[in-house]
């Protein structure tokens, strides 16, 4: 078994993160297995030395530890760059120079009324507007998306019939198939390369997996839905499927998931104010 946790260094690590971490942690270590770090930085604009060293400093007091050196996002561009360059062989990608803006105002207009916004994995799934627009347009102005009418056709009925989510967490275990309606209308055309970062969370989440050869993936139940594209891009990529457990959120005290904003759970609050790693470990519902 090879788990991972993967977080971005762009703000502090708060109770949701511990909770993640440690439940990755300790089904590696009841499995003999390994437990990796990986930083996912491909967001430089936001990303910040001193948060990743809060990561390291966080984990290694709850009591955590891992291979060195850790795998670092912004180290592999290249990487990805390959990745998209074979999706894009298949002719699975276009370019794309809708800012948020374009896609709110498509989304609005009257034509696109049985559509409407739907929130996909990304925020509202993409109206298709530069669909069909050739790979050899495409500029540093523009985005890479994926388009999913034509990956679903790549991947024929067969195939998609074979795939599914295996899910082992408790709320949800079992095994998930892929639905290619929900691909097609609640995930859609997704952005596989920023064009600030040139690539995404999405590509670069999956090629990172299978490089580290993660078996299990461990996060929060916000990312099934990019799990399930996930799943379709390792089939494009020919790449294994992990597993996955997704688990349940850890709330603030007026029932709203905990973002890195809210800096009122973060883990070195609690450090500062004496709490010890057996106290958050009971704050997220697991024995010391
Ligand atoms: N970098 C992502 C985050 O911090 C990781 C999510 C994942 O586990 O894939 O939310």
């Amino acid at each position: 078994m090879i788990q991972r946790f993967a977080p971005s260094p762009t703000g502090p690590l708060h109770l949701g993160h511990a909770f993640s971490a440690l439940l990755a942690f300790r089904a590696a270590r009841a499995a003999r297995g390994t437990f990796l770090l990986r930083i996912e930085d491909i967001d430089q604009a936001r990303s910040r030395p001193e948060w990743e060293a809060a990561i390291f400093d966080d984990l290694a007091w709850l009591g955590l530890s891992w291979p060195r050196p850790v795998m670092r996002q912004s180290d592999r561009l290249p990487v990805y760059r390959a990745a998209l360059d074979r999706l894009s062989a298949l002719g699975l990608l276009y370019p794309c120079r809708c800012r948020r803006r374009d896609i709110a105002a498509a989304l609005a207009a009257p034509q696109e009324g049985a559509q409407g916004l739907r929130a996909g994995p990304d925020g509202p799934v993409y109206p298709g507007t530069c669909r069909g627009r050739p790979m050899a347009e495409a500029g540093p102005e523009d985005a890479l998306r994926l388009d999913m009418g034509a990956a679903l056709a790549h991947l024929g009925p067969a195939r998609l019939a074979r795939l599914a989510v295996l899910e082992t967490g408790p709320a949800h275990g079992g095994r998930h198939p892929l639905s290619p309606a929900h691909l097609l209308e609640g995930v859609g055309d997704v952005v596989l390369a920023r064009r600030d970062f040139g690539t995404s969370y999405h590509l670069a989440v999956v090629v990172d997996d299978a490089a580290q050869g993660v078996t299990h993936v461990t996060r929060g139940e916000d990312l099934f839905d990019a799990s399930v594209l996930h799943l379709l891009l390792q089939a494009l990529l020919e790449l294994p499927h992990p597993v996955w457990h997704h688990h349940g959120l850890i709330r603030d005290a007026a029932g709203r998931r905990l973002a890195k904003r809210d800096d009122a759970r973060a883990l070195y609050r609690f450090r500062d104010e004496g709490a010890s790693p057996a106290d958050i470990c009971r704050m997220v519902g697991l024995a010391a």
